[in-house]
């Protein structure tokens, strides 16, 4: 029946692109769209503008009387049918409107905050659209706040800002001069979309304010340009279903039920659907397709109008029987009569298999836990780049269970014992459980910060380790002396670096060889306890640095062995980092990346020494 919908090209078949908002928070996303939404009382209904589930649907009409400032001359051309555009700003719903790595969301629109310009959730949006390839727009908001903006509420872009002064026009320029810089340094053109001769090359920036309405019908009609420039014809008519799954909500009298995005085919009541469930594929038949009842029609009594089928795009909410472990993000598929539900069941689980791909063979890494597979999906990948494995996943909220799983990795790797938590609440219990074990749980709704958090961390535990293991570690070097300042209680010896480094804490030694035997003996001269070179005391002295030699001192701990240069040594002798096995394992384990190829080296000539 699609098929043939499609092969009709009927009109009634067209279908509306789906629009998301992104951005930094506090850019003003929930505020443009507030503004988007708002229907002039005077004129009546706005072309019947529609509230749905998760979404806000925009008939031409609307369209054609929101943009009607910046048509003025009535040529603009309108070939969509309308708009939905998603109501849940931010990562998340254009996260989960996905299929296969695509993007269900057809456009969206980024929004900056002139007055800010990129921030980092700018540039965790600007990762996902190019990800999924998504063309979006630039809304440039809040140019009301530019000092001395005179507002035409409402108005076109363009001729609101001819209305202002000189000063403020100059500043608008170069506020606008510094985004496209920073999106530049981005690998991004922008350019002002008035300004604009090719949209497949550079992103459009429209300034808007959602407090006076300014730019906001130019906003719109871009919308309607880019969708029709960019999106293929054969989006634009009805064809196969696409739908999935943004919530999972209880609802008094209805039980759980799911709210979704139906992105293109149709849907009926009493369709045999399947969908991706925390414990299994979730196979049930839709029991209503409900979107809230009109503003004007308050008075009746059910919150809901029934459908007995609905067609793409739009938002709906389904309620049928067993949703109580449904994925947020999931996909939803229609079993029809020739389809293999196995097959099927499949299909909507590979979603979450896939990700279960992530996690390391090695049984080490970190624990992720995300509201929505398509939140879950956007930090593991993130995770992937950022090279930090991952153990185990989860969606929804932190419960004990969870901290039990990180708690596995106490033992195998402490430093990785932890949760991040990308959006999801921590149950009370689970909090104190992680306390109580000493799980870190990292909480944070944007990327960077939860990837920065941990970061952090690490870099903590690692140097709380080697502040640990330093006393322990032995740096190699061999030393010549050259001058002799006290002969011992401590010895003071002027010497030349023949190889390695020389640090403050070296065990220092002279190996001997019986001339009759060959029997090597460690004669140990105690600790490196000052370095000094023209009376400037040092931490650590290279090879390069001694050039007119350094001053070292030696101590030794336990005083009825210290030695004596001159009689237990002498400047024929070479003086030597003592080097234990034992301490070529701290090197190893906890200073792996600082010792140079020369100095691994230089510790395996010295080895002999351990072998004593
Ligand atoms: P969101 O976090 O991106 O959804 O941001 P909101 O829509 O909640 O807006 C954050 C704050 O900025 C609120 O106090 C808004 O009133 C204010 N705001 C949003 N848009 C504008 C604008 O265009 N001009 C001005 N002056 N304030 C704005």
């Amino acid at each position: 029946a699609y098929e043939a919908a499609v092969a009709a090209r009927n009109k009634d078949d067209l279908r509306s692109p789906i629009c998301c908002i992104l951005g930094h928070v506090d850019t003003g996303k929930t505020k443009l769209l507030d503004k988007i939404r708002q229907t002039n009382v005077q004129e009546g209904e706005a072309g019947g503008i529609t509230q749905q589930i998760g979404a806000t649907y925009f008939p031409v009409d609307a369209i054609k009387q929101k943009t009607q400032v910046v048509n003025t001359a009535g040529t603009q051309e309108y070939k969509i049918p309308g708009l939905l555009i998603i109501d849940t700003p931010g990562h998340e719903s254009f996260t989960n409107l996905r299929s296969r790595g695509s993007s269900l969301c057809n456009i969206a629109i980024l929004v900056v905050d002139i007055m800010h310009y990129l921030e980092p959730q700018t540039l965790e949006s600007l990762r996902l659209l190019r990800d999924r390839k998504t063309p979006f727009i630039v809304a440039l908001n809040k140019i009301d706040r530019i000092y001395g903006w005179e507002a035409t509420p409402d108005n076109g872009f363009q001729d609101s800002l001819a209305k202002q002064k000189p000063a403020v026009q100059r500043e608008f320029a170069d506020r606008v001069q510094k985004t496209i810089l920073a999106f530049a340094e981005q690998g991004l053109n922008s350019v002002l979309y008035y300004e604009n001769k090719n949209f497949a090359r550079n992103v459009s920036l429209v300034p808007t304010s959602a407090i006076t309405g300014e730019g906001v019908p130019d906003m719109i009609m871009l919308l309607v340009n880019l969708t029709q420039q960019r999106m293929s014809e054969s989006l634009m008519y009805l064809s196969t279903l696409e739908c999935t799954v943004l919530e999972v909500k209880v609802i008094e009298g209805l039980g759980t039920t799911i709210d979704v995005v139906l992105s293109n085919g149709i849907l009926h009541e009493g369709d045999k659907i399947v969908v991706c469930g925390l414990n299994g594929p979730i196979i049930t038949q839709v029991r209503a397709l409900l979107t809230p009842q009109p503003l004007r029609e308050l008075r009746i009594k059910s919150q809901y109008v029934h459908h007995k089928e609905v067609k793409a795009a739009l938002g709906v909410k389904i309620a049928a029987p067993d949703l109580e472990k449904a994925i947020a993000g999931s996909r939803l598929l229609v079993c029809g009569p020739d389809d293999d539900e196995e097959e099927l069941a499949e299909e909507v689980m590979s979603d979450l298999t896939s990700l279960m791909e992530s996690i390391d063979k090695s049984g080490r890494g970190v624990c992720v836990q995300a509201s929505t597979l398509g939140s879950l999906e956007a930090l593991l990948d993130f995770l992937k780049v950022s090279k930090i494995p991952v153990s185990g996943i989860d969606i929804g909220p932190v419960h004990k269970k969870n901290i039990r799983r990180a708690a596995t990795m106490l033992e195998k790797a402490k430093e990785l014992a932890c949760i991040l938590c990308f959006d999801v609440p921590v149950d009370k219990e689970a909090e104190k459980l992680a306390e109580e074990e000493g799980i870190k749980l990292f909480k944070a709704d944007i990327i960077y910060h939860l990837f920065d958090a941990f970061t952090a961390y690490n870099a903590e535990i690692t140097e709380a380790k080697r502040k640990d293991a330093a006393p322990q570690a032995v740096w190699p070097c061999r030393l010549k002396t050259i001058a002799v300042f006290a002969k011992r209680d401590p010895i003071i010896l002027g010497v030349d670096i023949l190889d390695g480094t020389l640090r403050v804490g070296t065990p220092l030694c002279v190996v001997k060889v019986d001339p009759v035997t060959q029997k090597k003996e460690i004669i140990d001269l105690g600790k490196i306890t000052s370095l000094e070179i023209n009376h400037k005391s040092m931490e650590l002295v290279k090879k390069s640095q001694a050039g007119g030699g350094v001053a070292v001192k030696i101590e030794s701990a336990v005083y009825q062995s210290t030695k004596m240069f001159g009689r237990h040594f002498d400047d024929k002798d070479e003086i030597v980092s003592h080097i234990t096995r034992q301490s070529i394992d701290v090197l190893k384990s906890s200073f792996k990346e600082d010792v140079s190829m020369e100095e691994w080296h230089l510790i395996k000539a010295l080895k002999p020494v351990r072998a004593l």
